[in-house]
């Protein structure tokens, strides 16, 4: 045997999940197709620039990455928790209360704020606010836009904020994701202060990946794995190594493909990273646009922002970055490189023919769709001896991932143990 456990992707899950196993004493084996660790979670430095390969945040308020992961050691940097829009007044501001007290008159002053659409916002996050497991293992689930519709969210904090700004989080234009998956995200964005690392979101997987004792192999891709009734033989590029269980830890279509359970359907979307001379605006805030005829968007752009005024390590001296980002469509179509600059003018209030765009990231396989109901906990064991691990497992977001890689360990590990093989 090469290892006591052999797990496939290098992405959270998997190196969660190795991790975890090396904790109960195990060797464990991380294969890796492509160059480097941290799956969907990659930095790239161009012209100086930090640039993620598709701008997210990480959320400290995450069980599992308060959990298990060292947050201090990767210095957040941190966006303001709440938004900014552009409509046909101007700017407005709508903040976190709590968190930015200061702005709170601001905030009630935005228009976006009236009484009734709040309280009735306030009464459906209420009991996930309250309890986590209240939205999780509730047994009455709907759409996003269903549930919001119920709950008579309907004004214009629906229309102009809500909506826009969920469709970046979760990329889907179309309400249809499980609400009480959004319930659970905006607890964390209650809770939390999302940031991006010093070193780029890529240090958080690297920071895991350090604490293996057997290093992930790069470049080695998997091509098959087979359960040969007492253990696995996981065929690669470079020859079969054999193992006494295996976590298939690939992604959602990978994964699916290698082990034959059903590949979700994934959303995607796409990042356009600018370099520009001067900030268009010195706020660490997402942007949304509320310009268009119904109150959302007025193009393709669902939330825009100045990176580098949050995360100044992301952008070399005399410089800023902004990132836009747009939703793929399932057919694939996307937006082009015009239609981003007239939002992004519009939006920043500033001509942007000087902006140089550096990287533009297309990411069809963004997430899994979780679609009502939420079922958080599904199954990981697909044979005797493997498992399968990732986001598509759990919660479609970087906590669901790492509780899924743990979730398997733990498995694996007491199955091992049962046969006093550990
Ligand atoms: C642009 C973008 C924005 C996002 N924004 C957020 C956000 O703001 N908040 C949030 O919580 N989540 C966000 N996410 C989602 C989050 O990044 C993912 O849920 C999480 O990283 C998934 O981790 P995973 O380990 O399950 O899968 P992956 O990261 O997909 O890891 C799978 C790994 O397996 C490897 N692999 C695949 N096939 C093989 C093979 N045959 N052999 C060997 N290795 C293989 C891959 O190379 C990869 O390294 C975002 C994702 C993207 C792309």
């Amino acid at each position: 045997m090469d290892a006591d456990v052999i797990v496939i992707g290098a992405g959270l899950a998997g190196l969660q999940a190795a991790r975890r196993l090396q904790d109960n004493g195990l060797t464990v084996t991380v294969l890796e197709g492509s160059d480097a660790v941290g799956g969907r979670v990659r930095t790239d430095r161009v012209d100086g620039f930090l640039v993620d390969r598709g701008f997210q945040i990480l959320n400290p308020a995450y069980p599992a990455v308060r959990d298990f992961i060292d947050v201090r050691a990767l210095r957040l940097q941190h966006f303001g928790v709440g938004v900014m829009v552009r409509d046909g007044s101007g700017l407005s501001t709508l903040a976190h209360p709590l968190r930015h007290p200061r702005l709170l008159l601001e905030t009630l002053r935005s228009g976006y704020v009236t009484p009734g659409e709040v309280f009735a916002l306030a009464r459906w996050l209420a009991p996930t606010l309250i309890r986590e497991t209240a939205s999780s293992r509730a047994t009455g689930d709907a759409t996003l836009a269903d549930a919001l519709d119920a709950a008579g969210v309907t004004g214009p904090l629906r229309r102009s904020i809500l909506d826009t700004f969920l469709s970046g989080v979760l990329a889907d234009a179309g309400g249809t994701t499980s609400a009480n998956f959004v319930r659970l995200l905006l607890r964390a964005f209650a809770f939390g202060a999302p940031g991006l690392p010093a070193q780029g979101m890529q240090a958080l997987p690297e920071q895991m990946a350090a604490q293996l004792t057997r290093p992930p192999l790069p470049e080695l891709k998997v091509a098959a794995v087979r359960d040969t009734g007492g253990g696995v033989e996981v065929e690669t590029d470079a020859g079969v190594l054999g193992g006494r269980m295996a976590v298939v830890a690939a992604g959602p279509v990978e994964a699916a493909e290698l082990t034959g359970i059903t590949a979700p359907a994934m959303n995607g979307l796409t990042t356009w990273w600018f370099s520009v001379q001067e900030s268009p605006l010195a706020e660490k805030f997402l942007l949304l646009d509320a310009t268009g005829t119904a109150g959302g968007p007025a193009g393709p752009v669902v939330h825009a922002a100045v990176v580098s005024e949050a995360a100044p390590s992301y952008a070399p001296a005399g410089r800023h970055l902004v990132e836009a980002t747009t939703l793929l469509g399932p057919e694939g179509g996307d937006a082009d490189e015009a239609a981003v600059r007239r939002d992004l003018e519009r939006m920043y209030g500033t001509s942007v023919t000087g902006w140089e765009l550096i990287a533009r990231h297309e990411i069809p396989r963004t997430l899994p769709a979780q679609p009502p109901p939420l079922i958080d906990r599904r199954t990981q064991r697909v044979g005797d001896h493997v498992f399968v691990a990732g986001d598509h497992r759990d919660t479609a977001s970087i906590n669901g991932a790492l509780v899924s890689g743990d979730r398997a360990a733990w498995a694996v590990a007491g199955l091992l143990r049962g046969r006093n093989e550990v």
